[in-house]
């Protein structure tokens, strides 16, 4: 099922997500719900809190830049070390339209469990090295706007309030 992504700033995307105790049916089918609703926005990941549900999942799908890899979900992902620097443009779908150069680590190492439970380590890089950073400082209620400057974010922060305005005049709410 596909799920509403939250705009920022709503408070959820502000929390810290709590782990999960047993990777179950429940758990899958919310990866399902991230993995469509992911892929209807034409994301390369995204974070459970950012649909609402505060809790350690996200998923990822950097194929179309990284053919070698495929999709990956991670239950309580853990960066357990890190490389290098690099700068990357980042965008959210949790904020539609904005682009910022985010500095990140170049290469990443992250311990996590997969949909069947089981603990993965898996070295991350180029855009799936970003996009793990992206997500994880998501759960962490982290978004890439708090690595910009605060005059910046200000101007974002206003744009999206419109955005927001206009998008509950659509809906007629
Ligand atoms: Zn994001």
């Amino acid at each position: 099922m596909r799920r509403d992504i939250l705009l920022w700033p709503h408070p959820v995307l502000k929390q810290q997500a709590a782990p999960i105790a047993r990777v179950d049916d429940a758990v899958r089918a919310l990866i399902d719900d991230l993995f469509e609703t992911m892929y209807g926005a034409e994301g390369v990941g995204l974070a459970a809190n950012q649909v609402g549900v505060p809790q350690r999942v996200l998923v990822l799908d950097t194929t179309s830049r990284q053919p070698e890899l495929r999709p990956l979900a991670m239950v309580n992902p853990v960066i357990v070390s890190a490389e290098g620097e690099t700068v990357y443009a980042e965008g959210c779908l949790s904020l539609p339209g904005e682009v910022e150069d985010v500095e990140r680590a170049a290469v990443v190492t992250v311990r996590y469990l997969d949909e069947q439970g089981h603990a993965q380590t898996l070295r991350c890089e180029g855009l799936l090295s970003i996009a793990v950073q992206h997500e994880l400082d998501h759960l962490d209620g982290i978004v890439f706007v708090d690595h910009v400057s605060v005059l910046k974010r200000e101007l974002i922060r206003r744009r999206m309030k419109r955005l927001q305005a206009s998008r509950e005049l659509r809906v007629g709410t």
